[in-house]
């Protein structure tokens, strides 16, 4: 299908990213201009930033269209934090949730786990002042396995073999016990939680933790697999389609052409009923199957939850305005001086 005839809803993404690397203003206006033209041809309504400040920035020149989730420190630099806190400053500054936050397998030594006492006080402020949390556990099983991982998971480092790595029921483990202890817990897991593969696993989890949900952010993996069971899988979106996030990694990707494939991939797959590949233009991190996927041609009020209802359930209906004098002395305490001028500048020019 193209753009144009994917069905005219507002859609949401909940899983986008800036590069944090961006250092110089002038790079920062290019990606803020580049983002607000793949809202325009991505036919998105808005989207949820995972950028650290750089997000806060993005909201204030672009009102209406960002979301923004928060960063948390760094465990090294602050072995206590005063959560309920740290996180209510950042919230009135203009944040809108939490995360994406990121527990990939990593050697033991080095890793501070999810359910660590370090969190102490995390998620239940989150659960209690009602923060939505984006989170991204574990990793596709394959890259436990040096056989099946693709050349680009190995390329970067994403390969867990030996016993200094934790295995991908240790992480869903840490996982599951934050969700028993916080059952208002407001999260959407990434990447369909690397259960693509799991069907019946995925159901009995989410019968298991209602308050939990997954984002369809690729993972091209998620797509292959659910191609293979196409119809069961189907019949699942449906039941559950109150509990699916669209969702792109947007940022992963580097170019407006690759930012759309990302796009076009997931609306196609979940809209039409075609046999249809990865885009040549795409990003690396897509290519990996020399088989077609199948779409699963969604009913429409399945596309509408699992494009923007569910989301502004959980985000809220609008994103939250930012207090711009705090923003800046917030950016400024995480050393981020860049946005900080930036969101001093904006507030004379644009704001009334
Ligand atoms: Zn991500």
């Amino acid at each position: 299908m193209e753009f144009s005839e994917f069905a005219d809803l507002p859609v949401i993404d909940c899983h986008a990213h800036i590069p944090l690397r961006i250092r110089k203003e002038d790079d920062l206006k290019k990606e803020a201009e580049t983002l607000k033209e793949l809202i325009k041809k991505g036919y998105l309504t808005q989207m949820y930033l995972s950028a650290g400040s750089l997000g806060l920035y993005l909201k204030v020149k672009y009102p209406g269209l960002f979301y923004a989730g928060c960063p948390l420190p760094n465990p090294e630099a602050s072995r206590r934090v005063d959560w309920d806190r740290h996180l209510s400053r950042l919230m009135e500054a203009g944040f809108d949730g939490i995360g994406e936050i990121v527990s990939k397998p990593a050697p033991r030594r080095e890793r501070i786990p999810l359910n660590d006492p370090y969190y102490e006080g995390f998620w239940s402020t989150c659960e209690s002042r009602g923060y939505t949390v984006l989170c991204h556990v574990a990793d596709p099983e394959e890259f436990w396995d040096e056989r099946l991982a693709p050349s680009w998971a190995k390329e970067r480092g994403w390969i867990y073999c030996g016993d200094e790595y934790p295995s991908k029921e240790e992480l869903y483990n840490e996982m599951e016990e934050i969700l028993d202890n916080h059952p208002r817990l407001k999260i959407v897991l990434c990447h369909f939680y690397f259960m693509s593969a799991d069907l019946e696993g995925l159901s009995s989890f989410l019968e298991r933790h209602r308050n939990a949900n997954v984002d369809l952010a690729l993972g091209i993996e998620l797509i292959y697999n659910i191609s293979k069971r196409r119809d069961d899988w189907r019949t699942f979106f449906i039941e559950y389609g109150d509990r699916i996030f669209f969702g792109t990694d947007i940022g992963v990707s580097r170019s407006l052409r690759q930012h759309l494939d990302r796009i076009w991939l997931i609306r196609n797959f979940l809209e039409s009923d075609e046999e249809f590949y990865t885009p040549s233009t795409a990003d690396q991190l897509l290519t990996r199957y020399e088989e077609p996927f199948r779409g699963l041609s969604l009913p429409r009020h399945v596309l509408e939850r699992i494009y923007s209802a569910n989301f502004r359930r959980l985000w809220g209906t609008e994103p939250k305005s930012v207090k711009v004098d705090l923003a800046a002395s917030i950016c400024e305490e995480m050393g981020d001086r860049m946005t900080a001028n930036l969101l001093k500048t904006a507030k004379t020019k644009e704001m009334p």
